[in-house]
């Protein structure tokens, strides 16, 4: 293993160190073995100190993408023999064809242990027993966020989704103490459960381990779900999966993210000019991260896409010193309003803190853009009959109140818009002939 055991509550001056150390070797690994990134820093000095990175170029997505198409299938930057990937993901993304995603056996290793830095801080440990309804067919969030609950020490059930009748039996029939899945997927149990007539609290669930969407920093929306199931909810699997699965996750004393991988992974934040931005407390920027250890698919400067804001380098109440960060959303969801940025999670905020709606929400663009207003679909909540003219009045108030634009708002039952049990898409853009 090459993680700094114990990373997430060392000092961070001996995690910079340790850093500074493995991209060392890394840096020269990279050079010698990852065919994309000799063309990339081509002219380039590649720089001994982590500190001076931002001599390298970025690399995003859609370079990955292309060095995948054209040099099938893991793309120039597989680093490893091809012999030495010991487990592939596959990746349908939310955009476009197929990513895949290879880890060496010290790779997953690694990601198993980050990841249960991540779990552990949520409150998942020995005596658990976790049960893991996330898709395990080729994605990570299946198979590979099973080992990263595995390394907690707690006892884990492979249940993957669909199937619900058999998942609430087997809550029952197992024990089981907490549940691992998106935010979206207890709407779709507690469907399931009204029609038995069973109440999602006397499952006994004491926890909920959420990733994948940033609803539950919602606090309407979170709160909600505390009551309904009687569980803490708490997001504990914060990663993107070109870099690793999961690497940050809530502790039980407060709501950012604390990022557990600073012995493995080098994180800088730029502004939307690419500038690097100080690394210090209140500083937003896209996240781009580096891997100073990894065999398969080292990244070096990786835009990761995501917008973010350091809320904290001082030690937290739970000991860790890992920093913390709030995720805003993702730079391409980012819906500009008349010069003002709004993200579907400060939608969200607004949506769930008012009883009459149900929380679920959509962003329909129609058009390219400039938009004057945001269109806002939203749903009332069940069994409430107020009439929709007064919830889009109250709804549009709050949206020039809070996210200072006009919305264009429409009210529809509820249960009209899509549950899904993967990432739900509250940005949906339509090109003007569909609309
Ligand atoms: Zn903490």
């Amino acid at each position: 293993m090459r993680l700094l055991p114990g990373a997430d509550f060392a000092p961070l001056e001996e995690l910079d160190a340790y850093r500074q150390w493995l991209w060392s070797q890394q840096r020269d690994y990279v050079r010698e073995h990852s065919d994309l990134y000799r063309d990339v820093w081509t002219g380039h000095d590649v720089p001994e100190n982590l500190d001076d990175l931002a001599a390298l170029p970025l690399v995003d997505k859609d370079m990955l993408r292309a060095s995948q198409r054209e040099h099938p299938p893991f793309g120039a930057y597989l680093a490893s023999a091809p012999a030495d990937v010991r487990r592939v993901h596959r990746t349908g993304g939310t955009t476009g064809e197929a990513m895949n995603l290879a880890l060496s056996a010290a790779d997953a290793e690694d990601t198993a242990e980050v990841g249960a830095r991540a779990q552990r801080a949520s409150g998942l440990g020995p005596g658990d027993v976790v049960i893991h309804c996330l898709n395990y067919q080729l994605w990570m969030g299946g198979f590979t966020d099973h080992t990263t609950l595995e390394a907690t020490g707690a006892t884990v059930v492979p249940f993957g989704v669909g199937n619900t009748d058999l998942l609430v039996r087997t809550i029952r029939e197992l024990g089981v103490t907490a549940i691992s899945c998106t935010p979206s997927y207890p709407a779709v149990l507690e469907q399931v459960l009204a029609e038995q007539g069973v109440v999602p609290r006397d499952l006994g669930l004491r926890l909920g381990l959420f990733g994948g969407e940033a609803a539950l920093d919602v606090p309407g929306f979170r709160s909600r779900l505390e009551q309904t199931w009687g569980f803490a909810a708490r997001n504990s699997n914060y990663g993107v999966t070109d870099i690793m699965c999961n690497f940050a996750g809530q502790c039980e004393q407060q709501d950012a993210l604390h990022f557990m991988a600073m012995d493995v992974l080098h994180p800088e934040l730029i502004d939307s000019a690419a500038a690097v931005l100080p690394w210090k407390s209140g500083s937003s920027g896209e996240l781009v991260l580096t891997h100073v250890a990894r065999d398969c698919q080292p990244l070096v400067r990786f835009r990761t896409g995501d917008i973010v804001t350091l809320e904290s380098t001082e030690p937290c109440a739970c000991g860790r010193t890992a920093p913390r960060l709030r995720v805003t959303g993702r730079a391409d969801d980012m819906v500009v309003v008349r010069g003002v940025n709004v993200f579907p999670t400060s939608v969200a905020a607004l949506v769930t803190a008012d009883p009459a709606l149900s929380g679920e929400y959509r962003i329909v663009l129609r058009g390219d853009g400039p938009y004057d207003t945001l269109p806002l679909e939203i749903e009332r909540a069940r069994d409430v009959d107020e009439p929709w003219e007064d919830i889009r009045a109250r709804v549009g108030a709050r949206a020039r109140a809070d996210l200072r634009v006009t919305a264009e708002v429409s009210v529809l039952d509820f249960g009209a818009l899509p549950r899904t049990e993967g990432k739900t898409r509250r940005v949906v853009r339509m090109s003007e002939e569909e609309a």
